[in-house]
């Protein structure tokens, strides 16, 4: 940090010789503020004329304006005065110079996703991604160029509909850049990786506003970087990926519900089938939960299971057979296009875990292996709530997530800021509150569940996937704990973002 405010001062006196009689543009300040009372009004007139006609400006007396702000989580909502929509990628440069030189913070949305408490610091202007949701595919058919707001669901679509698929996210209402930025995993990681490891290059606009191409022979350190810790670097404005042949015609999908008696056997099903990272590729995704369903019982949460397999029914029936002996309250299964697999699985546009505006409170832990003591005490916990506050247990859910991780495993640790290829499985703890008043309450029980997790795991750190993270970890819980890492993620902050402007989002150096 030292270094960093000394290099900030040196650049500052250059500039003021440089520039001597004219005035130092706000962005220069170390600690810019957002201008008090900002309004739609002032920055249709000041900034109106140098967008494109197509860009679009609300503030809180616009109809659209509640649309654009609405969170995933409102306990961790930014507070934003205006929202531009650029039309045009060059907007993107335009808008945040402006802001420098008003001295008003910005932050960038795509899906809305973000769920960190950090996000709650912000205050300013949003820079809604939205408009800029083209998809090109290149005449190669082996890339693709995307707008920097794209979303996953409409990814999936447009490409599924021209015979290609590419790494995603596995829920359909994320942001694409939201997650890819972190990492990005998904259904299809087993295969191909995570979403940036397909990254091929952006196109950034940086905290000063200049506008640059990021990739291996363009800025290759902030290529690095912008791979697993993106959000604190730049904004994208649109992005080039991988992408691959459509591959079988179905997936096979298989939920199962069991009671809470079944836990252990299902968690040692579970360790097998996995086999510390050794899942057979085609076994793409299996996420479970711990959840009220009161239509079974209102003593105790139930596990609830999902699998999805890239294939058919028989193949992927010989891997779940394990699961097929287990005695399950509900056990469906079927076979749909790829295009349709999210949906299935409670994961697509509609399904509840898509929803906007409510209170959620969480945490996270990376594991290897699932300890199956630990996950009988944290059943037992979520049951002690189900009598105590039924209230707050009734929106809550214990997620656990199995990828197939073949791909992920084999890219070398060290060639992106993604840190934890060593990990296997995606854990989430997730109230939801029924009103702020079982904040305090909910907190405590997601402390709990995270304690449980690190304790059945003796001697290895918290890994927090950023993009799970609540923002109560630390900097190296979310980009790390080798020391070189951090080391990087902030000698490229002193480079590419000295003063600071992106660090809402999990900050690499806290405000
Ligand atoms: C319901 C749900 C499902 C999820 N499913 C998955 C999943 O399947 N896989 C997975 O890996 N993660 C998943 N996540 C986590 C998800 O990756 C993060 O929450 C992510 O931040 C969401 O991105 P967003 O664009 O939707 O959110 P936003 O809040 O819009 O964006 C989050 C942050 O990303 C940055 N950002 C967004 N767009 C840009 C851009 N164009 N340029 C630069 N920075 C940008 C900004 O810093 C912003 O604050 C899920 C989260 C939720 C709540």
């Amino acid at each position: 940090m030292r270094s960093l405010v000394i290099s900030s001062l040196c650049f500052l006196s250059g500039l003021s010789s440089l520039v001597s009689g004219a005035s130092v543009p706000r962005y220069f300040e170390r600690q810019p503020t957002t201008r008090q009372n900002l309004t739609s009004q002032e920055v249709r007139q000041e900034l109106g004329s140098q967008i494109s006609p197509g860009t679009l400006i609300y503030g809180p007396d616009d109809a659209e304006f509640a649309n654009l702000t609405s969170r995933w989580n409102d306990f961790s909502k930014p507070d934003v005065r205006v929202v531009i929509e650029p039309a045009a990628e060059s907007d993107v440069s335009t808008i945040v110079k402006y802001c420098n030189d008003n001295s008003i913070d910005f932050l960038a949305v795509g899906g809305g996703h973000g769920l960190t408490y950090s996000l709650k610091k912000f205050s300013g202007l949003q820079i809604s991604m939205r408009q800029l949701n083209n998809i090109t595919i290149q005449e190669s058919g082996k890339s693709a160029w995307f707008g920097g707001g794209t979303v996953v669901g409409p990814v999936i679509q447009y490409l599924y509909d021209r015979g290609y698929v590419t790494t995603t996210g596995g829920c359909e209402c994320v942001g694409m850049l939201g997650a890819g930025l972190g990492g990005g995993h998904g259904r299809y990681e087993g295969f191909y990786g995570l979403i940036s490891d397909n990254i091929l290059q952006l196109r950034v606009v940086l905290a000063d506003g200049s506008a640059i191409v990021v990739s291996n022979s363009s800025h290759s350190d902030l290529f690095w970087a912008m791979r697993g810790a993106g959000h604190n670097f730049g904004i994208v404005t649109s992005y080039e990926m991988n992408i691959f042949p459509v591959g079988p015609k179905t997936w096979h999908w298989h939920n199962y519900i069991w009671r809470g008696e079944q836990l252990e056997t299902v968690f040692g099903a579970l360790n097998a089938f996995h086999n510390n990272g050794s899942t057979p590729v085609n076994m793409a995704f299996e996420a479970g939960n711990f959840l009220m369903d009161t239509s079974i019982t209102s003593e105790e949460p139930v596990l609830f299971w999902t699998f999805a397999y890239r294939g058919p029914a028989d193949e992927a029936e010989k891997l779940l057979a394990p699961f097929n002996a287990i005695d399950a309250v509900s056990s469906t299964m079927g076979d749909v296009p790829y295009s349709q697999i999210a949906t299935v699985q409670g994961t697509s546009w509609d399904s509840p875990i898509c929803q906007h505006g409510l209170l959620h409170v969480t945490s996270t832990v990376f594991l290897q292996v699932f300890n199956v003591t630990t996950e009988r005490q944290i059943f037992e916990g979520f049951k002690r709530r189900a009598q105590s506050s039924p209230a707050l247990a009734a929106g809550s859910s214990i997620m656990h997530e199995g990828y197939s991780t073949e791909a992920v495993d084999k890219i070398d640790p060290a060639s992106s800021a993604y840190p934890f290829r060593g990990d296997h499985h995606l854990n989430l703890f997730n109230a939801v509150a029924p009103s702020p008043d079982y904040e305090a309450e909910a907190r405590a029980w997601a402390a709990e569940v995270r304690d449980q997790w690190m304790a059945g795991q003796p001697g290895r750190k918290l890994d927090a996937y950023v993009n799970y993270a609540s923002g109560m970890e630390t900097a190296p819980d979310w980009y790390g704990h080798e020391s070189w890492r951090i080391e990087r993620l902030k000698s490229l902050k002193a480079k590419y973002d000295p003063y600071n402007r992106f660090r809402y989002y999990n900050p690499i150096i806290a405000a």
